[in-house]
């Protein structure tokens, strides 16, 4: 299946009057039309590549690309382009703004989510999981299991994840089992700082 690729859509079509074509030798008209060749991924528009130019001569129908036209017939036709205000369609740049769009929601939900854990941090339950960064370079969890007024008691996971991606594989209620520990709030607070703790969890 192809997904990407080019593809060009007719952007300008007109006459060239009183031109001599280089085929036939006949004073003659031309139709030339204009494509804007653009990138595409599944069916939308990513942006726009270069314009294709073609002309036929209405005499004996002869088919020219731009660059093998007479130097007189491709000033005429530069003449019309410039004319018709010729412009790139808006519509070529839809991926972009796609893009642009989802980049901008990307960044309003992880805002959004950071906010969230600010709250969390600050106000710990029962049930929350903590996403930790070891010093190791490995992942890991640990989730609380009360909290009084001045501490925080947690189960640390029993396993350990070389990556970040692999936390909701070991983050199951049979992997909190051995490794208890307890810390304070400030403490909590300091390890979200650091980055050490980096995701928050809540149900
Ligand atoms: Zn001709």
């Amino acid at each position: 299946m192809i997904f990407y690729g080019t593809k060009a859509s007719n952007l300008l079509n007109g006459q060239l009057i009183n031109v001599d074509c280089p085929e036939c030798k006949t004073n003659t008209s031309m139709t030339y039309s204009v494509f804007g060749k653009y990138a595409y991924i599944y069916w939308i528009p990513i942006f726009p590549m270069s314009k294709v130019t073609v002309a036929e001569c209405n005499h004996c129908k002869k088919t020219y690309e731009y660059k093998d036209l007479s130097e007189q017939i491709k000033t005429k036709l530069d003449r019309e382009k410039e004319k018709s205000g010729l412009k790139t369609p808006i519509w070529m740049f839809s991926g972009l703004f796609v893009i642009a769009a989802l980049v901008a929601i990307a960044f309003y939900v992880s805002g959004q989510t950071k906010d969230k854990e600010q709250t969390y941090i600050k106000n710990p339950k029962a049930g929350d999981v903590y996403s930790i960064k070891a010093d190791d370079g490995n992942f890991t969890t640990m989730r609380v299991d009360k909290v009084t007024k001045d501490s925080i008691y947690f189960t640390y996971n029993d396993y350990l994840t070389d990556q970040s991606t692999g936390i909701s594989k070991i983050d199951v209620d049979k992997n909190y089992t051995i490794e208890k520990d307890v810390t304070t709030q400030k403490n909590l607070q300091e390890l979200y700082k650091k980055e050490t703790i980096y995701s928050i969890d809540r149900e």
